[in-house]
C-alpha cells in the first residue's frame, strides 16, 4: 500500500469516536465467535439502538458491546423470580415503614412544580429554590401572572432553567384555563401539560392523590436492572415489570423505597452492599461486601452512562 493510501486508511479509522468509544469493527474483521452471554448482550445493544432510531442498522454499524465482567460493564444479574422480588421489596419496606418524598411541597400544585423542576436536578437543589418561588407564586394563577420571565430569576441555579421557566408559565396558564386552577387527577390531562411526562405524572398521581403508580427515575432504573428485580431497557419496561413484581400492598410506596435505596445505598458508582437490608434477595453478581477504607474515593466505572430519561427525582 502506498504512503498516501496508508494515511487515508488511518484517517478513515479513528482510534476513538467523537463520543470517546472505540470504533465499530468492519465486517471483514468481525470479532471471533462470542460466548452466548456476549452474543445476547450484543443483540440487546442492537435492539436498544433500533429502539432509539437505529432501525435498519447492520451489525458492523452497531457499537461494540461492552465486555461483561470487565471494568467496561458490570455482569448482568439473573432476573429475580416472584418470591425473592417480593422479599426484596418487603426488606426495604421493613427498614423504612413510612417513606416520604424528599421534595418540599404543600399541595398538588407545588408538588407538580417541584417535580417538573427536579428533571436533571437533585431534590436538594430544587428545595433551595422553591421556597422563594412558592412565596411569589403559590397558585397556578399567580404563577401564570408571573410568566416565564418572572419565574426565571427564581430558578437560575437549576439545570435547564430557561426551558423550565417557559414550561411552568405555560403549565400554570393551562391549569387555569382548562382545570379551574386545580391539578387534574387524570394521567392524560397531566401528561398534556408542558414539561410533564409519564414519570412526573406518576409521581403526582402517587404522592398527591394516593394512586398506586410507580415512577421510574434514574435510581429505580439502575436498581431494578442491577439487582434483577425488574430488568428492562427502558423506564417503561422497568415500570411495567416492577408493577407486576410488586406485592399489591407495597405498590403505593414502592417507588419511594426504591428511589431512597438507590440514592443512599445501592449507589451508582459503588453499591454499599455490606449494609444493604435487601442483600439476601439481590442477584447482583458483583456485590461489594467490604466497606472501603475511611477517606477512600469511590471508583468511577468506565463507560457509565445515564439511564434513558434519567434525572429528576421524586
Ligand atoms: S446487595 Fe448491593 S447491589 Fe444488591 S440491592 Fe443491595 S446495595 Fe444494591
Amino acid at each position: 500500500m502506498s504512503a498516501p493510501a496508508r494515511r487515508a486508511g488511518r484517517r478513515a479509522s479513528p482510534a476513538r469516536t467523537p463520543a470517546g468509544e472505540p470504533p465499530a469493527r468492519p465486517a471483514s474483521r468481525a470479532a471471533p465467535a462470542a460466548a452466548p452471554g456476549r452474543a445476547r448482550a450484543g443483540a440487546a445493544a442492537a435492539g436498544a439502538a433500533a429502539g432509539s432510531g437505529g432501525k435498519g442498522r447492520t451489525a458492523t454499524a452497531a457499537p461494540a458491546a461492552p465486555r461483561h465482567g470487565t471494568a467496561d460493564a458490570p455482569r448482568r444479574a439473573r432476573p429475580l423470580s416472584a418470591a425473592p422480588a417480593a422479599a426484596f421489596l418487603r426488606a426495604l419496606a421493613a427498614a423504612n415503614p413510612s417513606p416520604r418524598t424528599e421534595l418540599h411541597y404543600t399541595d398538588p400544585f407545588t408538588l407538580l412544580v417541584a417535580v417538573v423542576l427536579s428533571a436533571q436536578a437533585t431534590d436538594a437543589a430544587v428545595n433551595r429554590v422553591t421556597p422563594a418561588l412558592f412565596a411569589a407564586a403559590p397558585t397556578p394563577a399567580a404563577m401564570a401572572a408571573l410568566g416565564a420571565e418572572g419565574i426565571a430569576p427564581y430558578i437560575r441555579s437549576i439545570g435547564l432553567w430557561q426551558a423550565k421557566a417557559r414550561n411552568l408559565a405555560a403549565l400554570a396558564r393551562l391549569l387555569v384555563e382548562r382545570h379551574g386552577g386545580k391539578v387534574p387527577r387524570e394521567r392524560a390531562a397531566l401528561e398534556a401539560l408542558p414539561g410533564v411526562g409519564r414519570k412526573t405524572a406518576n409521581v403526582v398521581l402517587n404522592v398527591a392523590f394516593g394512586e398506586h403508580t410507580l415512577a421510574v427515575d434514574t435510581h429505580i432504573f439502575r436498581v431494578a436492572n442491577r439487582t434483577g428485580l425488574a430488568p428492562g431497557r427502558t423506564p417503561r419496561e422497568v415500570e411495567e415489570r416492577l408493577v407486576r413484581r410488586c406485592p399489591p400492598e407495597l405498590l403505593r410506596d414502592a417507588h419511594h423505597w426504591l428511589i431512597l435505596h438507590g440514592r443512599y445505598v445501592c449507589k451508582a458508582r459503588r453499591p454499599e452492599c455490606w449494609r444493604c437490608v435487601a442483600r439476601a434477595h439481590c442477584n447482583y453478581p458483583d456485590k461489594v461486601l467490604v466497606p472501603p477504607p475511611a477517606g477512600a474515593q469511590p471508583a468511577r466505572r468506565r463507560g457509565a452512562a445515564p439511564a434513558p430519561e434519567a434525572g429528576g427525582s421524586a
